[in-house]
């Protein structure tokens, strides 16, 4: 059972020699027959999730943020979409597509099977639920719709926008009226969301020596909604453009997450006289709307309204790059292995 797992703690950025593939003998395919029910899966795919660096970091127990630390020689857990070989979990049976909580290996005894969802469209890339299906396109649903709450005709600013959270916020926004400019990280991507995700502006925040300038001229009449995947200079650039009583949708602040020190946000004021709102959430408080999430969602791809990109590789023995590549933005779209 071929496994990914991570050899020591992390500070500062990630490196793929951070973590190892091993193979470990047997492979779980039953299921045992005690009081606990459990499922096995056969992991398909890999989600490659930011919020696995913040588990690469040993933490103390006094730490505000509760920990959920990877351990040392285990197979990473997180996102995958597999298929059921076993299970004495009265929901599910063999066959049985699923996506969820799993871990970064072959094959993967689930005990906790609250975290685990059947697929119910199989007629969709299988794929889809490691991203836009899955967790990342319930948190860019949940993020915009239950915290920024958009109105037709207002104006949605995204950073990290041609990533697997981003390029669904922005078309999400799209279908709800909005005007809608997104920031990426390369020529290729703002390409991308302008001619293939129907963003209305974007730019390339790597180019922009002025992203205030940048986003009065994309946004001259400033930003209803600013959908925060990155934090740092650019959170900071978009208070200042925030109207009044616009809200900021705190989701991730990826700029951050390898930094020795998280930056200071020197705009913070712009609170008070612009009466915005600033909110950050969690995807798991809103896995109650998955079944809703699912149905609309699936609509939407069926009836062409949600482009979809994502970046996948072949092969367990590239997940350590590849996750480690959502750091420097080398994916395009969403980052997943495909690993059977
Ligand atoms: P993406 O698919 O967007 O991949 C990460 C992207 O972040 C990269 O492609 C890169 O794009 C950008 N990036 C990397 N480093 C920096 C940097 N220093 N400054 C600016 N941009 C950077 O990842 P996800 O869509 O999965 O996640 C997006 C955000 O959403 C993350 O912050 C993540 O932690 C957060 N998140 C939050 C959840 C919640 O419950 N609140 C749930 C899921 C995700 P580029 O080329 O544009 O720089």
């Amino acid at each position: 059972n071929k496994k990914v797992v991570l050899r020591r703690y992390v500070t500062g950025y990630p490196t793929a020699e951070d973590m190892e593939v091993v193979a470990t003998p047997g492979i779980p395919l039953r299921a045992p027959r005690g009081s606990t029910a459990a499922v096995v899966v056969k992991n398909l795919y890999l989600s490659c999730d930011p919020w696995m660096r913040g588990r690469m970091t040993r933490h103390d127990d006094g730490d505000a943020v509760p920990a959920d630390d990877f351990v040392l020689g285990e197979a990473l857990v997180n996102y995958t979409v597999g298929e059921v070989v076993d299970s004495t979990h009265p929901e599910f049976s063999a066959g049985d597509l699923v996506w969820g909580m799993s871990a970064w290996e072959e094959y993967t005894l689930v005990t906790k099977t609250e975290g685990l969802f059947k697929i119910n469209h199989p007629e969709l890339p299988l794929s889809y639920y490691t991203g836009v299906l899955g967790m990342t396109g319930l948190t860019a649903y949940a993020g915009l719709f239950e915290v920024g709450k958009p109105k037709g005709g207002e104006s949605v600013f995204v950073s990290a926008a041609a990533g697997a959270v981003g390029q669904v916020v922005g078309q999400l926004a799209k279908i709800a009226g909005c005007y809608v400019v997104g920031s990426a990280g390369s020529d290729e991507k703002v390409n991308i969301l302008k001619n293939e995700m129907g963003f209305d502006d974007a730019f390339n925040y790597k180019e922009e020596k002025d992203l205030n300038a940048a986003l009065r001229q994309c946004l001259p009449g400033g930003i209803d909604i600013y959908f925060d995947n990155v934090g740092g200079t650019t959170l900071d650039a978009a208070l200042l453009h925030m109207k009044v009583g616009g809200r900021v949708v705190i989701c991730g602040m990826i700029s951050q997450y390898n930094l020795p020190e998280h930056e200071g946000v020197h705009n913070l004021f712009c609170l008070i006289p612009k009466r915005i709102r600033m909110e950050g959430f969690a995807v798991m408080d809103y896995f109650h709307l998955y079944a809703r999430f699912e149905k609309e969602m699936a609509g939407f791809i069926k009836e062409g309204n949600m482009s979809v990109i994502e970046d996948v590789v072949q092969g367990i023995e590239k997940a350590p790059d590849a996750l480690i590549g959502l750091f420097s933005g080398r994916n395009v779209g969403k980052q997943l292995v495909a690993i059977a």
